[in-house]
């Protein structure tokens, strides 16, 4: 036995099951962990869950044709086999309720209970987006109130709060940026996107149209300023600068770019997703930024990752509010929040909206949590997110980087993320075997190989919400990984050898992904 394998079993490489054991049992299962197969192989066509009358009469002749020849491939299952099937699945899934998920750039912190116990009241779980204004007063007032927090917060003129996640809150202030070109009579179409930039900010630019051209990093990680203003001209639309970066670093020079770039005529989108680390510390209007998106789901706390809810409303300036799409709410004279469309807008003098970013007003739910996280807070209480969320990152960053290369640990402390590289391990050894080390000890990964501008990135998130205790417990595990990667732990390649798949093959996943479940395959 050895210390890095207590309980002396031997990881078994060809075990495609990742027992971890040796021992086989009959059914696959391990203890009450279960090998679920898929419903399609438990399930039959003669087994339901519910009662249904026989279909009665004869078809309609003339929609024989489309009648199908053959049954269904459908899984027929009993109402007890459905229950267990999804309950055994979801013990193999990991969330945040079950620990730290320290994934850098999706904020992925404890949703407190509050925000669910008022989300689910009737007046505003129920209430639909096509009842008379007049029946959801609530609802518009607890929207407009919630604008009026974002508004505050970022120090900004306005807020659009349709768009549905951070990705189409980018679309929505680059549409703006456009509408406000467009009614300038000017034609510009390059949008400045920096090296660092998240995934979603190039794809948000060409996706509106225009054409997407790329800003350097300076060695301390940040914008490099000499390089954006020799892209800067009469074809320049905006810059999209995230602040803090993908590389959890602050711009310190971001007022210096928003004035530079006002000054040839351009607009500063901000990525806003990383709100967390500045939320009660700095407005982003006071550092020139024309429009941001806010992930109510991150920094906001509401449950998402594997695809939603979100929720991404865009603060604007001064310059882009005229352009703010359709619908939105304001208060008027008699103190009310009122619901501004395509109907009355022209009234209120709202006359250059882009248009609509969504049917309806946006995601109800999402609007509620994020309220009710933010009245339970308090300004003080948001303050100490911003601080706390620092302050556990640079206690990851500093607890690591003797063991972790930290490419820009020496540039000083780092916002709510801590940055990692793979640069200082033994040859043969990455950024994925700690990821998947990390597995067999209880952590799901950090965010690996983002952001592109390092080689090897492990960006960790740990949010506010973990406590002393559960920081270092993580650090204690991040350490052991790594120090067997440094010792050249070949076992380390087979890793994960605890849960309930080994390392899969990415590359055969990717070339030839299984989409289809075919009943007799070959
Ligand atoms: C999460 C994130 C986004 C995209 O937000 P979605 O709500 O997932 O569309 C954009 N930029 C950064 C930096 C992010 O972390």
């Amino acid at each position: 036995m050895s210390a890095l394998n207590p309980s002396g079993w031997q990881p078994s490489m060809g075990d495609a099951q990742g027992s971890g054991s040796e021992l086989v049992t009959s059914s696959g299962d391990r203890g009450l962990m279960f090998e679920e197969p898929l419903s399609f192989e438990i399930g039959a066509l003669d087994k339901c869950g519910v009662d249904m009358d026989e279909p009665g009469g004869e078809p309609v002749a003339a929609l024989g044709a489309f009648l199908r020849k053959s049954a269904p491939d459908l899984p027929g299952l009993t109402e007890p086999e459905t229950v267990r099937h999804y309950s055994r699945l979801s013990r193999q899934n990991y969330g945040i309720d079950l620990g730290p998920f320290p994934l850098g750039s999706c904020t992925m912190k404890h949703n407190p209970r509050l925000n669910e116990k008022l989300a689910r009241l009737p007046g505003f779980a129920d209430v639909h987006p096509l009842q008379p204004p007049t029946t959801v007063r609530g609802a518009f007032e607890a929207m407009d109130e919630l604008s009026k927090w974002l508004i505050a917060l970022t120090g900004m003129a306005a807020v659009a709060m349709s768009p549905k996640a951070g990705a189409h809150g980018e679309l929505c202030g680059l549409l703006c940026i456009r509408a406000a070109h467009d009614h300038a009579g000017e034609a510009r179409d390059v949008i400045l996107v920096p090296e660092s930039a998240h995934g979603t900010n190039p794809a948000t630019a060409a996706f509106a149209g225009f054409k997407v051209e790329s800003i350097p990093a300076t060695a301390s990680g940040r914008v490099d300023l000499a390089a954006m203003k020799a892209k800067l001209g009469p074809h320049v639309a905006g810059v999209m600068i995230t602040n803090p970066n993908t590389c959890g670093l602050f711009e310190p020079e971001m007022k210096a770019i928003s004035d530079t770039v006002h000054a040839v005529g351009g607009y500063v989108y901000c990525d806003g997703a990383n709100f967390n680390a500045i939320v009660g510390k700095v407005r982003p209007g006071d550092l020139g930024i024309d429009a941001m998106h806010i992930n109510l789901h991150k920094t906001f706390s509401t449950p998402h990752g594997g695809g939603g809810p979100g929720s991404g409303p865009v603060v604007l300036s001064e310059a882009l509010c005229p352009f703010a799409p359709l619908p939105f709410t304001v208060r008027t004279g008699d103190g009310e929040a009122h619901l501004v469309e395509e109907s009355n807008a022209a009234a209120i003098g709202h006359t250059l909206a882009f248009g609509r970013m969504t049917a309806f007003h946006g995601q109800m739910g999402m609007f509620t949590r994020a309220l009710t996280y933010i009245l339970s807070h308090g300004a003080d209480g948001l303050q100490q997110v911003a601080e706390d969320a620092v302050l556990n990152a640079n206690y990851v960053l500093r607890s690591c980087d003797d063991l972790l290369a930290a490419p820009f640990g020496s540039a000083g402390p780092c916002m709510h993320e801590a940055l990692f590289s793979d640069s200082n391990l033994p040859e043969g050894f990455g950024t994925l075997d700690i990821a998947k080390g990390l597995i067999d000890e209880g952590f799901h990964p950090m965010t690996v190989y983002f952001p592109l501008v390092v080689k090897g990135a492990m960006l960790v998130e740990p949010t506010e919400t973990e406590s002393k205790a559960g920081l270092d417990r993580f650090i204690a595990s991040l350490r052991h990984v790594a120090r067997r990667a440094l010792n050249g732990d070949e076992t380390l390649h087979a890793a994960p050898v605890l849960a309930p798949r080994r390392r899969l093959d990415e590359t055969l996943a990717a070339r030839k992904p299984v989409l289809v479940w075919q009943r007799d395959p070959g």
